[in-house]
C-alpha cells in the first residue's frame, strides 16, 4: 500500500476520542484529546518512516487507539519512577542517587510547610541559607567553611570565575577531562575567563612541571579528579598534598581540587576503589575543594564547596553565588544525608548501602526470585555470577561481585528488554550475550515483587 493511502487511513481526533471514551472514563477531556493527538502524530511519523508495524493489513485506527490509551496510562514525556536492575548503582540517566528515607521525609515536610530558609529564628530576623548546611559540611569534612551550589559543574565555574578570572590556572594535561559529554574542564575554564596553562603530558606530570609554570600571572593550581577513566602503565601525577609544598613560596596562589564524586565513606579502606576521603584531602590544607552531592555521597543534585574561610567568604559574596544557589528541597535532603554521615548511619544512604551489599545478600534475593518464576513456560531462567558497577563516572575500574537472574526468550533479548521497559513500572535491565540480566544489587523487597509480576506477565 502506498504511504499516501496509509496516511489517508489515519482517523480524526474526535473518532478516536469516541472509540476510547468508555475505557478512559474519569480522565479529563483535555488530557484524552491530547493523548489522541499525540498518538495520531506518532503514527503519521511511523508511516512516513516505514515502521515495521505498518503493512498492508494494518488497521491504522486500532493502532492509534492503542497508542492513545497507552499515552494516558504511561505518559512517556513526563518524569516517571522506574526500577533500576541494570547493576549500575549511580546511573546518571536514571537520576543518579536515590535519597534516604529521612531525606525524602524532610523534603516533603519542607514542601508542605513554611521554613526558616532565610530566617534566623533566634534573632527573629533575616538569616542566610548558607548557614543551614555549612555547619554539617564542616563537621563531616573538617573544613573551616563551606557552601552549596546547584551542582559540581556550577561549583567549578564559580570557583574559577570568582578566584581566577584573568589569571593563569595551571592544570596537568592528564587531568583535562570531559565528564558526561557536556562538562569539559577546558571549556568551563574558557567560559569563566580564567586562562588555562597546560603542563606535563597525558600520562606524566611532575612536580617540576608545576614549579616551572609558576609566574606572576598564576592565580591558581587546579587538580581535577579523573573520575571516569584511568591512565594505567607508565604514569606520574602530583597529588594536591604534594602541591602544598609550593605554598610557602607562593602564598597567594590558590590550590584547588575538583574531587568529582568525593567520598565521605571510606570505600578505599574496604578495598573498593581509590577514591580519597574528602576529610583526608581537606586535612592537607588545600584552599578549596568541590564535589558532587548526588554521586558517591548519595544525596541530592548539588555542588559542595569546602575550604578556607577566607576563600569561601569570597565565593559567597560573588554575584554568581546567587545565580547558582540551591533551593530549599536540596538543602533539606542534603542536610539529612550529611547527618547520616555525621551519625555514622551509613546504611541509611541507599547509594552507600547498595555499593556495600555483599554478593551473598544479593544471591539470596536472586534465589528467592528464581524459585517464584522458574516455572514460566516460555522463559529460560538461571542464576549467574556477574559484576555490578558504581557508575556516575566514579571508580570506572571497580567491579562489584554480584548475582543476576539471567532470562532468555525465543524472541530475543531486545524484545525481552523492551517488555521490561514497557511494564507498568518500567524495569531497566542489561543485555549480555543475547541474555537479559537482572542485577538485584539496587532492588528493594517491594521492587522485587514488581519484578516478579513483570516476569510472570511475559507472553
Ligand atoms: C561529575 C564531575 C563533575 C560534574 O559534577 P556534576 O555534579 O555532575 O555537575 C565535575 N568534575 C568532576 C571531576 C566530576 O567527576
Amino acid at each position: 500500500m502506498l504511504k499516501s493511502d496509509l496516511l489517508r487511513q489515519l482517523p480524526a481526533v474526535h473518532e478516536v476520542v469516541k472509540d476510547i471514551s468508555s475505557e478512559v472514563s474519569g480522565k479529563p477531556e483535555k488530557e484524552v484529546t491530547r493523548a489522541v493527538q499525540d498518538a495520531i502524530k506518532l503514527w503519521r511519523k511511523n508511516i512516513l518512516n516505514d515502521h515495521h508495524a505498518v503493512d498492508l493489513k494494518t488497521d491504522i485506527r486500532s493502532l492509534v487507539k492503542n497508542s492513545a490509551k497507552s499515552n494516558l496510562v504511561h505518559p512517556t514525556h513526563q518524569i516517571r519512577s522506574l526500577i533500576n536492575a541494570s547493576g549500575i548503582v549511580i546511573h546518571t540517566n536514571l537520576g543518579r542517587s536515590r535519597l534516604s528515607e529521612k531525606s525524602v521525609e524532610r523534603m516533603s515536610e519542607t514542601a508542605r510547610m513554611y521554613s526558616n530558609l532565610e530566617y534566623n529564628l533566634e534573632e527573629g530576623k533575616r538569616g542566610s541559607r548558607h548557614d543551614l548546611t555549612e555547619e554539617l559540611i564542616k563537621q563531616v569534612t573538617g573544613a573551616e567553611a563551606a557552601m552549596v551550589v546547584n551542582n559540581n559543574a556550577a561549583a567549578v565555574y564559580l570557583i574559577l570565575k570568582a578566584l581566577a578570572k584573568n589569571k593563569e590556572v595551571i592544570v596537568s594535561r592528564g587531568e583535562l577531562v570531559e565528564i558526561g559529554g557536556s562538562f569539559r574542564v577546558s571549556s568551563i575554564m574558557e567560559e569563566s575567563g580564567a586562562k588555562l596553562r597546560e603542563i606535563g603530558t597525558t600520562n606524566k606530570t611532575h612536580f617540576f612541571d608545576y614549579e616551572r609554570a609558576m609566574n606572576d600571572e598564576t592565580g591558581m593550581i587546579m587538580k581535577v579528579h579523573t573520575s571516569n577513566f584511568k591512565v594505567i602503565g607508565f604514569t606520574k601525577e602530583v597529588s594536591s598534598g604534594e602541591l602544598m609544598k609550593l605554598k610557602p613560596d607562593h602564598p597567594d596562589v590558590i590550590i584547588y581540587e575538583d574531587l568529582g564524586s568525593g567520598a565521605l565513606y571510606p570505600f578505599q579502606s574496604l578495598g573498593i576503589g581509590e577514591e580519597p576521603l574528602i576529610s583526608s584531602v581537606i586535612a592537607k590544607g588545600l584552599d578549596v575543594v568541590s564535589f558532587s552531592g548526588d554521586k558517591l555521597l548519595g544525596g541530592p543534585q548539588a555542588g559542595i564547596i569546602a575550604g578556607k574561610k577566607r576563600i569561601i567568604d569570597l565565593l559567597k559574596k560573588h554575584q554568581l553565588a546567587r545565580v547558582l544557589r540551591v533551593d530549599k528541597f536540596t538543602i533539606a535532603a542534603l542536610n539529612e544525608t550529611l547527618k547520616s554521615y555525621r551519625n555514622e548511619e551509613y546504611k541509611d544512604i541507599p547509594t552507600v548501602r547498595d555499593i556495600l551489599k555483599t554478593p551473598e545478600e544479593i544471591r539470596q534475593s536472586v534465589w528467592r526470585l528464581k524459585r517464584k518464576v522458574e516455572d514460566h513456560s516460555s522463559l529460560n531462567i538461571r542464576i549467574l555470577e556477574e559484576f555490578s558497577q558504581v557508575g556516575g563516572g566514579t571508580m570506572p575500574d571497580v567491579k562489584l561481585p554480584t548475582f543476576c537472574l539471567g532470562i532468555k526468550h525465543r524472541k530475543g533479548a531486545e524484545y525481552l528488554a523492551r517488555t521490561f521497559r514497557n511494564h507498568q513500572i518500567p524495569i531497566i535491565v542489561r543485555i549480555k550475550d543475547e541474555e537479559v540480566l537482572l542485577d538485584l544489587r539496587t532492588i528493594s523487597d517491594e521492587e522485587l515483587l514488581t519484578i516478579e509480576d513483570a516476569i510472570r506477565s511475559i507472553d
